[in-house]
C-alpha cells in the first residue's frame, strides 16, 4: 500500500513537472502508476478536500475572496445561498462503510479489471491501447470474460499493426463470448485504424477524441483518461455505479442512466474521490449491492440506507 501510494504521489509530482503524460522519471512514458507493474493505486482516504457536511444536506463552499464586496446583509445573504451546495446525508459514514466492505479487495473488478489487463512490459502506446481495448470489450460484459478475451488477444498479439492486419472471423474468435461481439469486432477495426492514420498508433489523450471513436462512450472515456493517462477528468459510471448511487440517493433526484448519475456524480462528490468511486462502488455492486436480491443483511449500511427498507419488503435473500 505504501509503494502504491509513493508509486502514485512520484507520479503525479513527475506528470506535474513533465506535462500531461504522466510519464515518471525511470519509468516508461506511460501512466505514473502503470510503473507498478499494473496494480492501480488510488486516493487518499476522501477525508481531504470537499465540503465539511453538518448531516444537515448541505455542505458550505468557500464563499468569497478577502476584500470583495461592502458587507451589507443583503450580500452575504446572497452570498450564502450561492455557496450553499447539495450533498446527501450520511454520504461520507456510507462511503466510509463501503470501503470497509472493500477492504480484501477481492472482488473480480480487482483481479480482473482495466488496469489488470494490459501487458505492463510492453511499450507505453500499446499498453495504452490494450486498456483502450480492454474497456471496448468490458461493456456489458463479466469482468472473467474480459480479461479470458484479453489474454487471447495478447497471446495473438495485441498491438495496432497486428489487429489491422487480423480478419474480422479470427478476431471475432478471439473475442468470443463478450457482449455484442459481433459490433464490437467493427468498432475494433474501425478505432484501430484511426489510431494508426490519426494518432501514430497510440490513442488520443482528451475525452473529446476519445467519445469520437467508435464504440468508444463517456464512460469507457473517463476510465481510459484515468487509468492510461493518469489524468482524472470525470467519474466512470457503469451499470454498478449507477444502480448504487440511486439506491443510496446519491443523486438529488433519481437519475435514469448512467450518464446522467455522472453528471449528477460530479455535481457534488469532491474531485479527489472521483478515481476512487468507480473502482470501490464497482467491487461492492459485483458482491453485496447486486443487482438483484442485494444482501442488505451483510450490509454496514443497511440501517442508513434508503433502499434497504424497500428491499427488506420486497423479499431480499439477504
Ligand atoms: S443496504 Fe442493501 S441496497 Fe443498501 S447499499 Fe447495502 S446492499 Fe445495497
Amino acid at each position: 500500500m505504501v509503494t502504491r501510494q509513493l508509486s502514485r504521489a512520484a507520479g503525479e509530482a513527475a506528470a506535474a513537472a513533465i506535462g500531461t503524460r504522466g510519464q515518471s522519471p525511470g519509468c516508461p512514458p506511460f501512466a505514473a502508476w502503470g510503473c507498478t507493474e499494473g496494480e492501480r493505486t488510488w486516493g487518499g482516504d476522501g477525508r481531504a478536500g470537499g465540503g465539511v457536511g453538518d448531516g444537515s444536506g448541505v455542505h458550505r463552499g468557500r464563499g468569497r475572496g478577502l476584500g470583495v464586496g461592502d458587507g451589507s446583509i443583503a450580500e452575504k445573504e446572497e452570498t450564502d445561498s450561492r455557496s450553499l451546495k447539495w450533498e446527501p446525508g450520511n454520504w461520507r459514514q456510507q462511503l466510509d462503510n463501503i470501503r470497509e466492505m472493500r477492504r480484501n479487495r477481492d472482488a473480480p473488478v480487482d483481479q480482473m479489471g482495466a488496469e489488470k489487463c494490459f501487458d505492463s512490459s510492453a511499450p507505453p502506446e500499446v499498453m495504452r491501447y490494450q486498456v483502450l481495448l480492454s474497456l471496448m470489450l468490458s461493456s456489458q460484459t463479466k469482468d472473467q470474460v474480459t480479461s479470458a478475451a484479453m489474454l487471447r488477444l495478447r497471446e495473438h498479439g495485441l498491438t495496432v499493426d497486428n489487429v489491422l492486419q487480423t480478419d474480422d472471423a479470427t478476431l471475432g474468435q478471439l473475442i468470443y463470448p463478450v457482449g455484442f461481439w459481433k459490433n464490437k469486432v467493427k468498432y475494433i477495426k474501425q478505432t484501430t485504424a484511426i489510431l494508426k492514420q490519426q494518432y501514430g498508433s497510440d490513442i488520443p489523450s482528451t475525452v473529446v477524441e476519445l467519445v469520437n471513436l467508435p464504440g468508444v462512450g463517456p464512460k469507457m472515456a473517463h476510465l481510459v483518461m484515468d487509468i492510461a493517462w493518469n489524468n482524472v477528468t470525470g467519474i466512470g459510471v457503469d451499470t454498478h455505479v449507477h444502480r448504487i448511487s440511486n439506491r443510496l440517493k446519491w443523486a438529488k433526484k433519481e437519475t435514469k442512466t448512467p450518464e446522467e448519475t455522472r453528471v449528477a456524480l460530479e455535481d457534488w462528490l469532491p474531485r479527489d474521490l472521483w478515481s476512487e468511486i468507480n473502482w470501490l462502488l464497482v467491487g461492492f455492486g459485483q458482491q453485496t449491492c447486486l443487482p438483484v436480491n442485494p444482501r442488505c443483511k451483510e450490509c454496514l449500511n443497511r440501517d442508513i440506507c434508503p433502499a434497504a427498507k424497500r428491499c427488506r419488503g420486497n423479499g431480499c435473500s439477504s
